[in-house]
């Protein structure tokens, strides 16, 4: 770092994660900008995490499925490597040098050996999760060649270097590659190292690498995760996730008219509403924001000067029913037996 740098050493970061919908089209990756610009003011560094384009997982997912036939694989390949060129054109990029080398990457693992072997064994699990890995590599890819080129130079950070995934207990192979969860171990050297990379940062979510260095995923919806580990391990300020609705709702606003934003939650009711029904969070990302004490801001892409929902330690709890959610399709199952006669448990 140079002492020319208006940045002190020891500036926080902010995480700002944006998702699907948000990074899709042009417009969106200027407010992108916008933001980034908006928190370098406030003197911190900016880590951009960011999801596949809207649609990109379901379609490698639904190759992946589709393994066991070559022509559909080629075909879905085209299909994914066609949508991105056509959003590199979009924005004003060269397709071939800016993710020429990905596109490769996405056409070899559609003819892939690895591709008939079982579903289940090890090496098809890996095949799998480097192919799931190409939608959010692509997105940062583009967002960082588009950002640098119009006058925000932005570093690409490669989250498999910095999120390292821990098998836990039982669990079974297809998890430990494809619903992962990463360690929170970061010491100060870690951290240091991180910083090295620069004061702006872009970089994918949904992926972290095992103590092998293999490609790991994080799970369905798992970028709030990502940026969730990242706040944690470098203690940012906050992270901000970045989506299409202004924040948690006492109710589903689709359903409920008189559904009220909540501006202010703590860690357990967050929680609470993400894990029962609310779309709005990953259920998973708030754990590890709530063990290192770092506020998760959810805000509106499309309205970036409203509050929005903070989460944090601080909300001062309001008596009565906070939120309600629904379910549908579930089925309860009610068991008793001599021993718990009218007991419940
Ligand atoms: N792209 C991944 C998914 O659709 C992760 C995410 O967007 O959160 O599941
Ligand atoms: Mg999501």
């Amino acid at each position: 770092m140079t002492s020319a740098n208006p940045i002190r050493p020891s500036a926080d970061w902010i995480v700002l994660k944006f998702g699907g919908t948000s990074v899709s089209q042009r417009a969106r990756w200027d407010a992108i900008g916008e933001r980034i610009r908006e928190r370098r003011a406030e003197g911190v560094r900016v880590l951009v995490v960011v999801s596949a384009l809207s649609g990109t997982t379901n379609a490698l997912q639904a190759l992946a499925d589709s393994r066991a036939d070559a022509y559909s694989r080629a075909n879905r390949a085209q299909t994914i490597a066609q949508r991105h060129r056509e959003f590199a054109l979009g924005l004003g990029l060269d397709p071939l040098t800016c993710i020429g080398p990905l596109l490769d990457e996405l056409a070899a693992l559609a003819q892939d050996p690895r591709t008939s072997l079982a579903t289940d064994c090890e090496a098809a699990l890996a095949w799998e999760a480097e192919l799931l890995a190409l939608g959010e590599r692509l997105s940062s890819q583009l967002g960082q060649v588009y950002l640098s080129a119009n006058g925000l130079p932005i570093a690409l950070c490669d989250a498999r270097q910095w999120l390292r995934a821990m098998p836990l207990p039982n669990q079974t192979g297809w998890a430990q590659r494809l619903s992962a969860s990463c360690a929170l171990d970061a010491d100060s050297a870690w951290r240091a190292r991180f910083a090295e990379q620069g004061e702006v940062l872009i970089t994918q979510g949904f992926m972290a690498a095992d103590s092998a260095g293999a490609t790991t995923i994080l799970g369905r919806g798992g970028s709030d995760t990502s940026a969730a580990y990242f706040g944690a391990l470098l203690g940012a300020r906050r992270v901000e996730i970045w989506t299409d609705v202004p924040g948690m709702f006492s109710a589903n606003p689709r359903a409920v008219k008189q559904a009220r934003l909540l501006t202010r939650l703590d860690y357990e009711e967050a929680q609470e509403i993400a894990t029962t029904g609310a779309k709005v969070l990953h259920p998973r990302c708030i754990q590890p924001c709530r063990l290192a004490g770092v506020p998760l801001w959810i805000r509106d892409t499309e309205n970036p000067h409203m509050a929005g929902t903070v989460i944090d330690a601080t909300a001062a709890p309001v008596l009565g029913v906070k939120a309600i959610s629904s379910r549908r399709g579930i089925v309860l199952v009610s068991m008793e037996s001599i021993g718990m006669w009218q007991q419940v448990g």
